[in-house]
Order: C-alpha cells, then structure tokens, then sequence
C-alpha cells in the first residue's frame, strides 16, 4: 500500500514542536506531497525562532523516513517574517559566497550563498510561457556539454516541470547518505526536477514558501558533484515567484528566451528587467521559433516578423544570442524526450544550439558577464 498523506499525518502527531505540542497541531505544516513512496512537506515557522525547529525538522523526517513503504523524504524548514515575504532558506548555507555583490532584501544585505562545486549557475527564463524557454534550456545544455564542459540541468519551474517529458526520464533518484538526492544522469547531464519526485497526476498545490524551500533543497540536498555550469530551467513569467528565486538562487546571469512577436517582446522586457531589479547579469536574448522554412518548398517565411529579438538586444544594449527556427523536428523531438542537439548532433539545428552555447560561455568568461547593467524601458 502506498503511503499517504494521512498516514504521514499520523506518524508525525509523535513529533513533538519545541512548545511541546504535536507538530500536525502547530499550524507550521504545509501540504504534505506523498507519492510512490516520496514524501515532501515544509514546516514553516518564524525566523527569529528557526534554530529551535532545526531539531523538530530533523526528527520528523527520521520519523517518515522509517515508516514503511517510505523510499524517501524531503523536509524543509522555512522561515517566514512576520507579514512579510519569505526569509531565505533557514538552514545556515553552505560553500563559498557567489561572485555577485550581495542586494538587499527587506534592508538587510544579503547574496545567495554558492552550490559547492558548481563553478557557474545560469537562469533560462521568459516572459511568458509557451515561447520554448525549456526546449532552449536542454538543448542550450546539451551545446555547453558539446563544448567540453560538464554541465547539470535543475528544473526550478515548480508548477510545471518538463524536464521528465523533455529528456524522457521516468525513474526516481535514489537517496543517498540520508536524506539527499542523486540527480538522474541523461545524455550526459546531471539532471534533477521535482517532476522527478511527484507522478504528473499529483495535483501540486504550493504555498509560497513551499516553492523556495524546494527550491533550495533541489540546489543544496542534491548530490550535483563537480559542475562547470548549470542551467536553471525558471517557471515563465516575471511575478513575485519567479523574482524571488531569481534573487535566491546564486545566478551568474540569464539567458531570456522569446519569440520575435512584439507581445512576447513586452515580455521578455519585464524578464530583463526582472533580473536587473535584483543585480543578475543579463547574459543575453536567444530568438526562438524565429523563421519558418517551408518543408515542401524550403522558402523562408518570417511569420512571426523575424529579427525582432536581436533588434530590441542592440537597443537594451544586451547581447543577442543566437535564433533557432521553427521546425517540426525540434517540435518532434523535444516532445518525444529526444533533444534534438542529443539526437541529431550533426544538423543545423544542434548547430544553432552549439552557436548558441558558445555565446553564452563567451558572455560567462573567465571574468564572468562582461556587459554594464543595460538601461531597462518596461511598457506596460
Ligand atoms: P516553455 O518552456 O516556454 O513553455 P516549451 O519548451 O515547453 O516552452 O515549448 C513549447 C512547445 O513549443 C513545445 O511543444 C515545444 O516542442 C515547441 N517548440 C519549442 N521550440 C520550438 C521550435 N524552435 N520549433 C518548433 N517547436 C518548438
């Protein structure tokens, strides 16, 4: 019988909150995920009395992790202030300081702390969804791997993750020393998403501080190993979640992808302007679905009004990265979990990929982006 939210319901009345109560009555606990053997919930408490709950988090995981049926479980404690927005992560961060100034946050200075042994982390992110920011995002992998670099892919986009569609990945990642994950290794990435923890039917339903603390447990309880890069496949859009993570992970840049319609242009202004708010380096635009040749009579159709991303690049004064077109056999394969740059390494499009990829390692550098901050318009 597969374990069920009740069932960790009941084996966490045993654990008791610092004030001695049982921690289901506390109110600190959020939805409880459990699925095929994966449990995963957050307590979030206040962050001036964080440190006494590290223990509590400590003992219920213990606690699911040895009831039966159980494969594995991830708690995480958040801090929450009062009327405000989420603290960061409690648990004390790990590794060395990222290489970009810290920004404040609710007047305290404060920078994401580094994974360690990740050398560079980049955001992929839209200003809507639909415009192939995760079709980009994998096959932009898979060109930096082509490039010699070892690379990893963390899907942060909670509410819908495709990397399980995107690269075909119907395994579960084992647990190792405890508590943390082995990412899924996959055309030579080191993969990891939350599709990977919960079946596609679970229905999800994430409070605000459930997002960040999975989050960070998806950059910091996972065994990464050594990573020259990774990609961070972000949720579409430019609302308060995505500028949260955009401020919580310990970014190097982003890459923003759209369509050249001015509609999805607007857009991909708010995602640049997103990343300035909280000082990530915007790597640079890639166009996607940029041109349309016709299978039947190889005539280029711009039906989307080509150039336009590389246009509004030059006028933000932000790098432009490269265009891929729209093609059925990108289409194909990223819906068949066969990225094309995997699975035809030796067309034009992997090479547009690889184009792509290369940008992208020039604008990281060895002394990291290079480009000023751009001057931001944000119509609205
Ligand atoms: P997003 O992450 O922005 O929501 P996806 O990467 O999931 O977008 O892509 C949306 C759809 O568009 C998918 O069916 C994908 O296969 C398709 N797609 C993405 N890029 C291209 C392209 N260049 N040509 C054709 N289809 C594409």
């Amino acid at each position: 019988m597969p374990v069920t939210k009740d069932d960790v319901l009941a084996a966490l009345a045993e654990v008791e909150a610092p004030d001695g109560r049982p921690l289901p009555k506390t109110g600190a606990l959020s939805e409880i995920v459990a699925s095929d053997g994966k449990v995963f919930f957050s307590i979030t408490v206040d962050a001036a009395v964080v440190q006494a709950w590290e223990e509590v988090r400590k003992v219920a995981e213990k606690v699911v992790k040895a009831m039966p049926g159980v494969s594995s479980v991830m708690v995480a404690l958040t801090a929450e202030r009062k009327g405000g927005a989420p603290a960061p992560a409690a648990r004390p961060p790990q590794g060395a300081p990222s290489g970009r100034p810290a920004h404040t946050h609710g007047g305290q200075a404060q920078g994401p702390a580094g994974v360690p042994g990740v050398t560079s982390i980049i955001a992929v992110a839209s200003g809507k969804g639909g415009v192939g920011k995760s079709t980009t995002a994998i096959n932009l992998a898979l060109g930096l791997r082509d490039l010699g670099m070892k690379v990893g892919v963390l899907d942060a986009d909670i509410y819908g993750p495709s990397l399980p569609k995107l690269l075909a990945i119907r395994e579960k990642p084992e647990t190792v020393n405890g508590n943390r994950l082995k990412p899924i290794q996959r055309y030579g990435l080191t993969v990891m998403s939350i599709g990977f923890l919960v079946e596609e039917e679970t229905p999800m339903i994430w409070r605000g501080p459930m997002v960040m603390s999975a989050l960070t447990q998806m950059l910091r309880e996972v065994e990464w190993g050594t990573l020259d890069v990774m990609v961070v496949d972000m949720p579409p859009g430019t609302g308060d979640a995505q500028l949260t993570m955009a401020q919580q992970v310990p970014l190097k840049g982003a890459v923003i992808v759209s369509t050249p319609q001015d509609l999805a242009l607007i857009d991909a202004r708010r995602g640049i302007a997103m990343f300035k708010r909280v000082n990530v380096p915007v790597l640079g635009i890639v166009e996607n679905m940029s041109t349309f040749i016709c299978p039947n009579c190889g005539t280029r159709h711009d039906i989307f009004g080509h150039g336009g991303a590389r246009h509004e690049a030059e006028r933000f004064g932000v790098p432009f990265l490269g265009e891929v077109p729209l093609d059925m056999a990108i289409r194909e394969t990223s819906d068949a979990g066969l990225p094309i740059v995997a699975t035809q390494p030796d067309g034009p499009h992997a090479a547009a990929y690889r184009a792509i990829a290369a940008n992208v390692r020039d604008q990281l550098g060895p002394g990291g982006p290079s480009k000023a901050a751009p001057r931001i318009v944000v119509d609205s």
